[in-house]
């Protein structure tokens, strides 16, 4: 494991800044789809869930999402954060202060793997699913209160150690991408609703009945689209989608 932190600036470098440039007056579905969020809201999930793995292995109760996980378990710092840009210059036009202290994190974390840390070897891949979320685009996070904001939900900005009871969340491309698709084809789905009630469609993970309820509320009309199997296909849709 002596090359985690090499592996590391190189994968950093490597991100498609793309995603990131000229967003900050753009809306959050002009950025990325419902799916896609729905997407980062798994990756995100995970992420804390890891966290609170760890947490609860070293006894702590939670720790703010800009915390880098080596210092939870080394004091000092291996690397400067003024550093950061040289080290990894594909960040230079990435203007996120969350995106690139966690950046700055996973290289710490990499470096305590490279020292031969019990622990960071044991959670070597703490940082998979939130560097996987970045690379996938959805990098767009910033801090309100107490929350991250963004287009995939609400997430504290702490993250509890009871995280960690939670089941593993499936971050592999395909189960992503399943999501992904699984809103596109309710969002498509709805549409045909809208313009004939009669028009009735399947879920693709197990391919019973989708149903539809519609919900008045003050900021319009929102529908539930659900699968007949319990606990299968489950999500709301604005009409405000539809404009
Ligand atoms: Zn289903």
């Amino acid at each position: 494991m002596k090359n985690s932190y090499s592996r590391a600036v190189k994968r950093i470098n490597s991100i498609d800044t793309k995603h990131y440039l000229n967003i900050s007056h753009k809306r959050y579905r002009d950025i990325r789809s419902k799916g896609e969020y729905t997407a980062d809201a798994t990756l995100i999930a995970e992420y804390y869930r890891r966290v609170g793995v760890l947490l609860q292995f070293v006894n702590i109760e939670g720790v703010s999402i800009l915390m880098g996980m080596s210092r939870l378990i080394h004091k000092e710092p291996f690397l400067d954060y003024d550093n950061l840009l040289t080290i990894c210059p594909n960040l230079k036009e990435i203007n996120l202060t969350i995106f690139k202290v966690i950046c700055f994190n996973y290289l710490e974390w990499c470096c305590l793997i490279d020292k031969g840390n019990a622990i960071a070897i044991k959670y070597h891949d703490i940082y998979e699913p939130i560097i996987k979320l970045f690379e996938r685009g959805g990098g767009q996070i910033s801090i309100h209160h107490h929350e991250l904001v963004g287009g995939f939900g609400a997430f504290p900005r702490s993250i509890s150690a009871s995280r960690g009871d939670m089941k593993e969340f499936d971050i592999s491309d395909n189960a992503l991408d399943l999501e992904i698709k699984e809103i596109e084809h309710a969002e498509a789905f709805l549409k045909g609703y809208l313009f004939d009630r009669n028009v009735t469609s399947n879920c693709i993970r197990c391919r019973t009945r989708l149903l539809v309820e519609e919900n008045q509320s003050i900021g319009g009309t929102w529908y539930n689209i659900k699968c007949e199997t319990e606990k299968c296909f489950d999500d709301n849709f604005s009409s405000y989608y539809f404009e």
